[in-house]
């Protein structure tokens, strides 16, 4: 009865085990959740007052559909402010969550059977848009060696005549990898040869950046046109439940998504809206804030992770996520239950040690597991002692 179109699609395994652990914690089951991508603070208070106020000023009604042209210039101004990129307000369009922003853009550019090369390891949800739109993720695969970045080398064997777009984040979930400006340029030489690709680039880790300030490949004047800056409120602002995020592009493009959501949302939340015109007109004080706290727990996280026997993890320079390398541990046994996959080690730790973690399956690598540090310090010590001690009634 349903359409090919759902029944070819996966669930989201983000989503998935953030449910499962849910599910397992109203049964009384005390459960570490560290399956979602998602700041464990509160939204800031200014941005919240904006809200309240947005409320009491009857900010009610349908929204224009790209967002309000208040909100559009804020990010236009941000986008100069903090990135040295000039795109007009008519180049912005806001969106319900980055995630639709990414939907929209592909949605837009995506024929049945064109190419969208895709890093792996890759955020869950990129492979299962380019299928909705029919089009073919090509996976180039960055190692744990390569702290799991590819070369302009891999960009470039990977691109055939069918290729129409690169998707890819930076600095990257589930790795925490961030490319260097350097790797950017040796990208966009790459792009230069090729002028029927798109980019997209999906910054929406980029205040969370713990090396150096963050870099865009829109940067490189000879591709901007190309490229399509994806970003929004939730990770900077812990501004997960509000659903806004938004694109950047040329005006084609901008075009194109505010015709494709006005047929399916009609735009982001008036509400919603009003509060991001506060977060990104308030300063960086609490993102900064926030970021600071991230890179302690990353320290205590990796330093935790580093005395467990077997487990290969890399150094992340961004975002707040571990994905260390379980491969030694897959082949062993519980009770005879042999643990073969790298999902069923994730199922083997919710159950036993009652952590949520994700499968690096859903992000295209088999061989890790992802562990999200977006918690507060007692709990990660907690959920890194119980994995320890269940990895380590493997034999
Ligand atoms: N891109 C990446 C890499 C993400 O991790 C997320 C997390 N949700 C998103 C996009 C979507 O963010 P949102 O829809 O909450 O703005
Ligand atoms: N981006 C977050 C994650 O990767 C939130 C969940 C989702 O949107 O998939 O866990």
């Amino acid at each position: 009865m349903l359409s090919d179109r759902i029944n070819q699609l996966c669930e989201s395994q983000t989503i998935k085990m953030a449910k499962m652990g849910r599910e397992l914690t109203a049964r009384g089951i005390d459960v570490i959740n560290l399956s979602f991508g998602e700041p464990d603070f509160h939204t800031p208070e200014f941005i919240k007052d904006a809200a309240k106020e947005a409320l009491d000023q009857n900010f009610t009604y349908y929204t224009p559909v790209a967002g309000y042209p208040e909100l559009r210039k804020a990010i236009s101004e941000k986008l100069k402010r903090e990135n040295n990129l000039e795109f007009g307000p008519d180049q912005i369009v806001v969106s319900t969550g980055a995630k639709q922003a990414i939907a929209n853009v592909i949605m837009c550019l995506i024929n049945p059977g064109d190419e969208v090369i895709v890093p792996t390891p890759y955020w869950v949800s990129y492979s299962e848009v380019i299928k909705l739109a029919e089009g073919e993720s090509v996976f180039v695969r960055g190692t744990f060696e390569q702290d799991f970045k590819i070369t302009a080398q891999q960009l470039e064997e990977a691109i055939t005549p069918k290729t129409k777009m690169f998707l890819f984040s930076s600095p990257c979930n589930p790795t925490g990898s961030v490319y260097s400006k350097d790797e950017l340029k040796s990208f966009a030489e790459v792009f230069e040869k090729y002028p029927h690709i798109y980019i997209i680039s999906d910054e929406i880790y980029e205040h969370i950046n713990f090396v150096e300030k963050h870099e865009s490949i829109a940067q490189f004047e000879s591709i901007k046109d190309r490229v399509i800056i994806i970003n929004g409120f939730s990770k900077a602002y812990a501004m997960t439940g509000w659903r806004i995020g938004y694109s950047a592009a040329n005006k084609e493009i901008s075009e194109a998504c505010d015709k494709m959501q006005g047929q399916i949302t009609s735009g982001t939340c008036s509400i919603t809206q009003r509060a991001g015109i506060a977060a990104y007109n308030g300063g960086l004080g609490s993102v900064t804030e926030m970021r600071n706290e991230f890179l302690k727990r990353r320290d205590i996280v990796y330093n935790l992770l580093k005395e467990i026997p077997g487990l290969k993890t890399n150094l992340p320079q961004g975002a707040f996520y571990f994905f260390p390398d379980v491969s030694f541990y897959l082949g062993k046994s519980f009770e005879g239950k042999q643990i073969q996959t790298a999902t069923d080690l994730c199922l083997y730790l919710l159950e036993k040690a009652n952590v949520a973690l994700v499968t690096g399956e859903a992000f295209g690598d088999d061989n890790c597991i992802r562990i999200s540090y977006a918690a507060s310090e007692s709990m990660l010590r907690d959920a890194v002692k119980r994995i320890s001690t269940a990895l380590s009634a493997l034999n």
